[in-house]
Order: C-alpha cells, then structure tokens, then sequence
C-alpha cells in the first residue's frame, strides 16, 4: 500500500510516500524560514499562500521522484491538526480534492502522533508500549504509549514550550530566527556553570514543565549592569543545561512509573545533541533505551504524517466522504485507535 503524506500545519510544506511493504520511498521538505525571518516569528497568512504556491510543486516532485503515478496511491493522509487554521485548510484541501479525484481514501492525521511515531521509522524501531516525551515547537508533553491511537497524557508544560523557550530565549541573546538550533550550536562553544539559572517545577510531584521563568532568567542576566555580550556563550550553554536537566529528570521519571524501559523522543528539540547524550547516559545506566527519529525527521515533514496514515490504513480506518474539516486545536488524549 503507497501512503502520500501531506504535512502544511505550520511553516513548512512536507510532502513524502510511504509504502506499507518497501518503508519511506521519498519525502521533501520545503521549509518557509526565509520567508518570516524579517517578522522574527510565523506570519499565518503568508504561510498559508507559500503553502498554496508549492504544495502541488512538491507532490509532483515527490511523485515523479519515486517513479509513482498519482492512480498508484492507494491513500492519502494529511494533517488536519493542530496548527495554523489557514495553513491546515490548504493541506486539508488539496489532500481530499486529490483523493476525491482519484477514488482513494483520505485520512486525517494529528499532527502530535506524526511527530511520536516517527521514531517507528527507523530501522530499529521500539516496540509499543513506550513513554514519549513530545518536544516541539509549540508543544512540550510526556505520553504513555501503547498502540498507535492510544496516548495517555502524562504531563506537560503548563507555559512556554521546550522549543519555544530556546527561541525566545535565543532572541533574547541576539540570535536570529529561528534561534533553537543557533542557541545550541553557541551553547556547544560554551562553558556551563557559570551563571545560574532556575529548573523550574524539577521538584514539582507531577510531570509537568514550566519554562517561561527560565527565560525571565536569562533576560535578568543581559539586562544586569555588569552583563558582558562576551559571555553569551556560556549564558547559552547554562540555559541548555537548566533545559535538558528538567526534560531528563520528567522523562525518566515517567520512564520508571512506566515500567516499559523504552523512551522515544520526537520533536525538533528531540534534534539537540546535549538532551540526547543526557538521556542516553542516564537510560544506559538503568539498562533502558531512547529511541529518536532520523534527525532530519525531527522537524515538521510529510514522511511521520503518510508513515501515520499508512499505519492507519493498513489497521483498516476509512473515512466516508471528502469534507475539508481541520482542528486548530486538538487534544492528542482525545484521538483513538485505527479501529475505534
Ligand atoms: P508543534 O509540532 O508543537 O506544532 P513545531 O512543528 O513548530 O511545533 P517542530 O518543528 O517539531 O515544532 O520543532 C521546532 C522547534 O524545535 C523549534 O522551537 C526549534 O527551535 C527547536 N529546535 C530545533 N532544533 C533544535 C536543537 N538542536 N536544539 C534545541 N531546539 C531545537
Ligand atoms: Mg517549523
Ligand atoms: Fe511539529
């Protein structure tokens, strides 16, 4: 069975095929970055007319790229949610006017369970259940896992995202946008130990995170008399440490109440070198394993939505009808499984 996956909830323009039997045949990612760095954040409308003018360029690419005519698709998944609302109608629209025209079934992904199965593509994939910590953009949560549709929230950040508070804290710091991964390269050129900086809710009982005061720190420290721009680097690199130490101690907290041993993280900050060496250290040394996905896969793409939908499909989920349907915001608790 050959999946297009078609991924538009934000700021990048995914498109990619999967097939149930041969794995990730293609997938191309085509990234708004440029586009918004003069507004230093997402603009929703321009966003949604870049995601118009290369969605169908990049389904053609795609296609033509794994040698597959659009009548050999078998289904296509798109993501209905959560995102942008202009940004997902136009994933949503094209995938089921496409569909529609081709006679196969279209199926609505969340874009949350994308991101969590992503490690599933990987040639050595875990095994359900596991504990997944999400850490994204806009989202940053721990989930039991244990099956595809069936997620039981953990915990999560009660403010500022993981990814979010490594970019505004990146502004903060002079970094331009999108700062996450120019705040840790910097951080990887710093010395941690210097300044410090709160973990915030790491004693809390529960498994949920707080960030929006860590970045209140970091904006004390730059704005203090004797603040030298010469240290930004390490300032960097002790706001990555108070970070990864909060995620580390939720993850493996969960990872114990769990009980399964396997940990997989997804998300774009899933992508920073410190948290996975962290993680890997402390997993190996209680004999448990984290789990990523390819990093180029950590970030929005096409590939986690069609893998999604395949699993869907393949579990015999059909949708009726081709209404052009999208959830901004959409619980990932609230989703059920392929057959339910
Ligand atoms: P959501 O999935 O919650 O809607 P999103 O899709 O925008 O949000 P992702 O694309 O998964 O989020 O991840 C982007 C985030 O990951 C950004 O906040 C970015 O700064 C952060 N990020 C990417 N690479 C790194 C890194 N190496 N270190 C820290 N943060 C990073
Ligand atoms: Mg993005
Ligand atoms: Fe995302």
């Amino acid at each position: 069975m050959k999946v297009l996956g078609i991924e538009t909830s934000c700021d990048e323009t995914g498109v990619a095929v999967y097939d149930t039997v041969a794995g990730l045949l293609a997938h191309r990612v085509h990234t708004q970055v440029d586009l918004h760095a003069a507004y230093g954040g997402v603009v929703p409308e321009l966003a949604s007319r870049d995601h118009i003018r290369l969605l169908p360029v990049l389904v053609a690419q795609t296609l033509e790229a794994v040698g597959c005519a659009a009548h050999e698709l078998d289904a296509i998944a798109y993501t209905a949610g959560p995102g942008l609302a202009g940004a997902l109608l136009v994933g949503a629209s094209f995938a089921e006017s496409f569909g529609l025209s081709l006679g196969v079934p279209v199926l609505p992904i969340h874009h949350l369970e994308g991101h969590l199965l992503s490690p599933l593509l990987a040639a050595d994939a875990p095994e359900f259940p596991f504990v997944a910590l999400l850490v994204s953009g806009g989202h940053t949560q721990l989930m039991h896992v244990s099956g595809v549709g069936e997620y039981e929230l953990l915990g999560e950040t009660l403010d500022d995202a993981a990814g979010e508070a490594f970019d505004k804290t990146a502004k903060l710091i002079g970094l331009g946008y999108p700062g996450g991964p120019q705040l840790a390269a910097l951080a990887a050129t710093g010395t941690s130990g210097r300044f410090v900086l709160p973990r915030p809710m790491l004693r809390s009982r529960d498994l949920d995170f707080s960030f929006s005061g860590l970045k209140t720190a970091v904006l004390h420290v730059v704005s203090a008399a004797d603040w030298n721009p010469d240290d930004t680097a390490d300032l960097a690199a002790d706001f990555q440490q108070a970070v990864v130490d909060v995620l580390c101690v939720k993850a493996l907290k969960a990872l114990e109440a769990s009980g399964s041993g396997r940990l997989v993280v997804a998300g774009g900050v899933g992508a920073n070198r410190e948290l996975r060496r962290r993680l890997d250290e402390a997993a190996a040394r209680r004999g448990w394993r984290v789990y990523y996905p390819e990093p180029e896969l950590c970030t929005d793409n096409g590939a986690m939505i069609a893998f999604a939908g395949a699993l869907r499909a393949a579990a015999g989920e059909c949708p009726h009808g081709h209404a052009i349907e999208v959830r901004p915001r959409w619980p990932l608790a609230e989703l059920h499984g392929p057959m339910a």
